[in-house]
């Protein structure tokens, strides 16, 4: 483990946060910090609230009370000046890619980059180029449309889309979802490189024990509308709480842990 992820300012950080829709209380006090150059966690069953909090980080969504801060920014307090600088320094790769079927794979990734810069045309085909290589994606997958991709590809070029105005900070819901084994194990790979090379903070939802185990630094388990447990792995294993147990039991899980990396 890099030091960096040590003793730092943390990245994120939510206080208290509390969200409803209507009667249904989805959190009720959510508190954590994120630091710099780690990549998170945030796992917890359907319905926990997951998505939502992420909605909340990325100002799709505002919580009811308490405060969410991102690289300084308190979210609440934003101008739509400052807002519109902030989302250009982080990325997001949504659950099912989100990219624009009618556009190819190469036109996809430099989207952002004609939206919020003013580079010429020429010039952003390279930079695009340059994402798509770097997410693992043979060049000639440039000109191909996301309808003509595998699963793991569909991940890998919005993943490129997601790094194309070079964040600090990326968001990842649930990364390696649907995806076979061989392939969900490049894309642990790939945000372990990610990291790794560019020193980006990573925060991602996920269910994937190996991505849990091999990949994330720590995570936290949101239940009943608040921050159960948090810490590595390892350190989650030995915590006794029923919204935690199910992760470290059965066959499966037992797998996953064997091949974790020490932390
Ligand atoms: P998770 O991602 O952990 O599965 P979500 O954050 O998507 O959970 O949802 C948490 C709860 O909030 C669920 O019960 C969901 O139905 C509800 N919910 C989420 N978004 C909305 C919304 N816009 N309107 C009403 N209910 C919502
Ligand atoms: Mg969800």
């Amino acid at each position: 483990m890099p030091n960096i992820t040590q003793n730092s300012v943390p990245v994120i950080e939510i206080s208290k946060v509390a969200t409803r829709f209507g009667d249904q209380v989805v959190h009720s006090g959510v508190d954590l910090e994120v630091r710099r150059a780690e990549i998170f966690a945030v796992i917890g069953g359907s319905g926990s609230g997951k998505s939502t909090l992420l909605r909340e980080m990325i100002l799709l969504q505002r919580p009811d009370s308490g405060s969410i801060s991102i690289l300084g920014a308190d979210l609440q307090q934003l101008t739509d000046d400052a807002a519109a600088a902030l989302r250009q320094r982080w990325g997001v790769m949504f659950q099912h890619g989100g990219l624009f079927g009618s556009l190819t794979v190469l036109e996809n990734v430099g989207l952002p980059l004609r939206e919020h810069t003013r580079l010429d045309d020429a010039l952003i085909d390279e930079l695009a180029r340059w994402k798509i290589a770097m997410s693992g994606l043979k060049p000639e997958v440039a000109s191909q449309y996301p309808s003509e991709l595998s699963g793991g590809m569909l991940k890998r070029a919005s993943l490129a889309r997601a790094m194309a105005l070079d964040p600090e900070l990326l968001f990842l819901d649930e990364p390696t979802a649907g995806l076979d084994p061989e392939s969900a194990a490049g894309v642990d790979q790939l945000v372990l490189k990610l990291r790794d090379v560019f020193g980006l903070t990573i925060v991602m939802i996920t269910h994937d024990l190996d991505l849990l185990w091999q990949v994330a630094d720590r995570v936290a388990v949101l239940a009943d509308g608040k921050v159960q447990g948090l810490g590595s792995m390892s350190e989650l294993a030995r915590m006794d709480h029923p919204a935690i147990r199910p992760y470290f039991e059965g066959p499966r899980s037992h797998a996953a842990s064997q091949h974790q990396t020490q932390k």
